[in-house]
Parts: structure tokens; sequence; C-alpha cells
């Protein structure tokens, strides 16, 4: 029997404990909060990632560790790999948790990025500003998710707002400021590479956010081969130079043709949850197969998807249970403001199809704003 740790215990952890199941895995998932909602399908150690009386008691439990969130302390994660086998490893994680880092690796790799500039005073603020220009972002290097950490500038005149918002986190998080990037169209390439050295990606997802939020995702994307490629190269090369096990997504900005990598998530994406049902493999099947050394599962898709994130409340899942290929993904959370709380995957045959299957769940549940730009996307296409 193999139990496989996970630390954070959110749907990530939730929806990999599902996948693991028919392989006959057990879990163990360490969370900050008794009501992780992971623990309602496996066993929970609530503790501080920080506690190393807690790691040695679930180090002393599992046989390979990973993550649903890449926030664990690095520190934690280095002790835990002391102990027992942990992928991605916390190289991996360190420079995926720092938005600094990341970019740097990306250019380094010789794969477009955005402007950007580390920013530790108000003073290099202002430097900054003046060669990268407006609209930019400045953004805390560590611990922001969803859009948090983020104070948008319009103008230089903006710069004063940005540092009362941010500045105090400069000598704490650390601080990143970012061209604005006026992309055509935002897409996320979801790959996995095993403990051999193999790699495999699902096709491009095209990614629409809502204030800074996933709000619905497109795969595959409808784009052309080149881009694909494009995509796929980006991954090879940051997976090889981190050697990195497991699944983990690259989030692209597409520009004139060029696709500028935004930022790396260590673990399960949310830009491919669509692959449970649309893929031929999931992304947590693989991740599982990935972090135990096993062959890894076709990434090829099946028809074609489209996700709709639910955030703050979830709404009736009939008219999705209604399609013939309507799934839907309730994360038994509890209701709150800005928090993911379940998905619906809709999946058909053609575009056509998958359009009007959209645009009669978005009719139906009184979101038609969300569906609309996938809509448009799957009719032009
Ligand atoms: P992030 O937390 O970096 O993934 O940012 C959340 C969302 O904000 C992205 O998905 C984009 O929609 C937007 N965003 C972030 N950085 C940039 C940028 N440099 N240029 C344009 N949009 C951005």
């Amino acid at each position: 029997m193999t139990t496989v740790g996970i630390l954070g215990g959110g749907q990530l952890a939730r929806m990999l404990a599902l996948s693991g199941a028919p392989l006959g895995l057990r879990f163990l998932v360490l969370d900050t909060t008794p009501d992780a909602c992971a623990a309602q399908f496996a066993p929970l150690l609530q503790a501080d990632y920080r506690d190393e009386t807690a790691l040695a008691q679930f180090a002393d439990r599992v046989d390979v560790a990973t993550f649903d969130f890449e926030n664990v302390p690095a520190e934690s994660a280095r002790w835990l790999a002391d102990h027992v086998p942990v992928f991605p490893s916390p190289r991996a994680l360190a420079v995926a948790q720092d938005r600094l880092a990341e970019k740097t690796l990306f250019r380094e790799l010789g794969i477009p990025v955005p402007e950007f500039a580390a920013i530790d005073s108000r003073a290099s603020l202002d430097e900054a500003l003046a060669r990268i220009g407006t609209p930019c972002i400045l953004k805390t290097r560590r611990l922001g998710y969803d859009g948090k950490g983020q104070f948008r500038l319009r103008s230089a005149d903006d710069a004063g707002a940005a540092w009362d918002a941010l500045g105090a986190q400069a000598d704490t998080v650390g601080l990143i400021l970012e061209g604005f990037v006026a992309f055509q169209r935002e897409l996320s390439v979801v790959a996995v590479r095993g403990r051999d050295g193999e790699l495999r990606a699902w096709p491009l997802t095209e990614n629409w956010h809502e204030s800074g939020i996933l709000s619905a995702s497109l795969a595959p994307a409808a784009v052309d081969e080149a881009l694909q490629a494009q995509a796929l190269a980006a991954a090879r090369k940051v997976a090889e130079a981190l050697d990195y096990v497991g699944v983990f997504a690259l989030e692209l900005f597409l520009r004139d043709g060029v696709l500028l990598a935004n930022e790396m998530a260590p673990r399960v994406h949310n830009s491919g949850h669509w692959t449970i049902e649309g893929a031929r493999t999931s992304q947590f099947q693989n991740h599982l197969r990935a972090v135990l050394g096993l062959p890894l599962g076709d990434t090829r898709a099946v028809g074609h998807s489209a996700m709709l994130n639910w955030i703050g409340t979830l709404p009736t899942p009939l008219p999705v249970l209604s399609e013939a290929c309507g799934y839907w993904h309730d994360y038994g959370k509890s209701a709150r403001e800005g928090r993911k709380v379940g998905h619906a995957t809709l999946r058909a045959e053609s575009r056509q199809e998958l359009a009007s299957a959209l645009e009669q769940v978005g009719l139906a549940l009184g979101r038609e704003a969300q569906v609309a730009a996938v809509v448009e996307r799957l009719r032009e296409a």
C-alpha cells in the first residue's frame, strides 16, 4: 500500500485523492485548517507547515510527498526532502514561489517575458518606472495569487499610491514591477515530467480571468501548430532546467504571435481541470503517476472542452447536468467571496456543439457574461 502525502488540503489535493483512488493509493493531507476540503476524502494532519514535529509525523506516514499549494515554506520542503522523496523538488518549488526568480530563469532560457525589474525601495520603483514605462503592474514577489498583492499603474502619477499599497512588503515578500502586456489572448500549457525525464503536455488552453481570478478555460485552444510547438518548447526548457517531476503549468500571454511567460505554477493547475473529462488522462492522474515513477498516460484531448469556475457561491448544477456531456465539481467548501468553490466542464464533439451547450448553460444560470468570450472564440474558430 502506497501513501502519497500532500502539503495543502484544498480542491487540488481533493481532486488528486479522487484520481488516486483507482490506483489503490492512500493519502495524507497536511493543512493548517481543520476544514480543509481534501480532508473529506483523505486523513488530515492539521499543523503549521513549519512545525517540525508534525513534519516528522507526516514523513513517517507517507512514501512520497507532493504539493497542492506552492507557498509551503521552502525550508519545510527541504526538511521533508531529507526524510522522504519530495516531488517537485524543493529547488523547483523555491524558483516557482518567487516571481523574480522564475522570470529571471525564463529569460536565461531564452523564453520571452514581459519587461520586469526588482523593486526594493521607492527610489528603485521610480527608476524602474522610467525604464519600463506605463501601464505596468507592481506585484509582490512571493505569496501573491489570483491577482492578490498587485497594483496596476496607469501613469507615473500612480507611483505614490502603488508604494502606499505594497511598499511595506518590499522587505518581507519582495516586489517586482512588470510592464503591462497588451495581450490578444491568455493561454496556458499544462505539462507533466516523469521521474525518468519523459515530458508530455496537454493541448494549449485559452483562459479568461475576472478580477485576476480564472473564470473560464477552453481546450484545445484555437491556435495553430506553431504556437503549440512554441509553448511546448518553453515548457520543456523550464522542466529540464529545474529537473522537474510532476505536473506544472506555464501561464502565457499571446502578443502578436509571440508567447510571453507570465508565471509558472509548480503543481496541478486550475486551467487543467478540463483534463478530468476532456483528455485521455487527467492532470491529476498523471501527476500521481509522475511522482510515483509510473508510466505517464496519454495527454491527448477527447473532443472540445470548456471549464467554468464557480467563485464565491455555487449555482444550481441542473443546467450543467442536463447537458449530454456536462460535469459538475463541488469542492465541498462553504461560500465566501472570491473563493473557488467548484467548477463545471462541458465537452462536445465539435466547437459548434460546445458553443451551443455553453450558451444554453450561460442563459439558464444567468451567466451569459461568463460564457460570452468563450462562445465567441468557438464561433470564430
Ligand atoms: P498573475 O497573478 O500574475 O497570474 O496575474 C493575474 C492576472 O492579471 C493575469 O492572468 C492577467 O490577466 C493579469 N496580468 C498579470 N500580469 C500582467 C501583465 N504583466 N500584463 C498584463 N496582464 C497581466
